[in-house]
C-alpha cells in the first residue's frame, strides 16, 4: 500500500510523492519546483526512486532537471517533444511498476495533447491526473478539443467509484462556486461546499477526491444528466443535447466565470 502526501508548490500546486509504507523509497509526481521535493525528502530521511510526469507544463515539470543532479532515477511520462527528460516515454495501457504498485497508464488529452493519467488499483485505487480532472470541476482546454476533453473525463469517470483522485491544484471552492451557479439546487453539492470550506478554513487540502464525489457533484461528469443540459440551454440559448456539446458550453462558461 501507498502512502501518498502533498507537497505544497508555488500558489496552489500539489506535487503528490507516494510511498511505500516501512520503506525510505518514494516517487514523486509532476515535480514543478524541485527545492520543496528536497526539503521533504532531507526531512523525512527519504529516497526518491522515479519521477512521474501527466503533461508538459513548466508548474509540472520545472523541477525535473534538479532532482535528477541529485538522484538519477527513471523520468516516466507521456511520449512527448516538449519534455526532453523522460526516460521511459508511456502510452494508453503501458505499466509501470512502482513501489509494489503497479500503475496503468491512461491517455486523457484535451489540457494538452499529451496529458497522461496514471491508475493503480491498490485498496483504494488511486490516479494522479494532473490538470485534468478536479475536485468540483476540469482543467482548461488548452490543446484539444472539447470533445476530447469530454471522453478524457468520461475515461476517468468509469474508474471505480472510491477511487482516490490526485490532482494537481487546490482550486475546489472556486470550481464549486461554479458549479453552483450551474446547479443551484443540488443539495449535495451545497453539502460538499459546507464541507470543504471547512476544510479550507483549517488549511486542509480538499484533495484527494474521489470519483463517487466527483459523480455526484463535478458538472463536468455529468454532462448527460438533465439539470446539466437545462443549464447548458440557459447559457447557450439554443438546443445543446449531446454530452459532448454540453461539455463545450459548461466548459466555455468557466472560462469566463
Ligand atoms: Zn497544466
Amino acid at each position: 500500500m501507498l502512502n501518498v502526501t502533498p507537497i505544497p508548490a508555488f500558489h496552489d500546486n500539489y506535487l503528490w510523492l507516494f510511498q511505500a509504507s516501512g520503506t525510505r523509497q518514494c516517487g514523486i509526481v509532476d515535480p514543478g519546483d524541485a527545492e520543496p521535493v528536497l526539503r521533504y525528502l532531507a526531512d523525512n530521511e527519504l529516497e526518491l526512486g522515479m519521477i512521474f510526469i501527466t503533461h508538459h507544463h513548466g508548474d509540472h515539470t520545472g523541477g525535473i532537471g534538479r532532482l535528477l543532479q541529485e538522484f538519477d532515477v527513471p523520468v516516466y511520462g507521456p511520449h512527448s517533444a516538449n519534455i526532453p527528460a523522460i526516460t521511459h516515454p508511456l502510452a494508453e495501457d503501458d505499466t509501470v511498476n512502482a513501489l509494489g504498485e503497479t500503475f496503468r497508464v491512461l491517455e486523457i488529452p484535451g489540457h494538452t495533447l499529451d496529458h497522461i493519467a496514471y491508475f493503480a488499483e491498490g485498496n483504494p485505487p488511486l490516479l494522479f491526473c494532473g490538470d485534468t480532472l478536479f475536485a468540483g470541476g476540469c482543467g482548461r482546454v488548452f490543446e484539444g478539443t472539447h470533445r476530447m476533453m469530454h471522453g478524457s473525463l468520461q475515461k476517468l469517470a468509469a474508474l471505480p467509484p472510491d477511487t482516490m483522485v490526485y490532482c494537481a491544484h487546490e482550486y475546489t471552492l472556486a470550481n464549486l462556486a461554479f458549479a453552483h451557479a450551474v446547479t443551484p439546487d443540488s443539495t449535495l453539492l451545497a453539502d460538499r461546499i459546507a464541507r470543504e470550506k471547512a476544510r479550507r478554513e483549517q488549511d486542509i487540502p480538499t484533495v484527494p477526491t474521489t470519483i463517487r464525489v466527483e459523480l455526484e457533484t463535478n458538472p463536468f461528469l455529468r454532462c448527460a444528466e438533465s439539470d446539466i443540459i437545462a443549464a447548458a440551454h440557459g447559457q447557450s440559448g439554443s438546443k445543446v443535447s449531446a454530452p459532448d456539446e454540453v461539455f463545450g458550453v459548461i466548459r466555455s462558461w468557466k472560462d469566463s466565470f
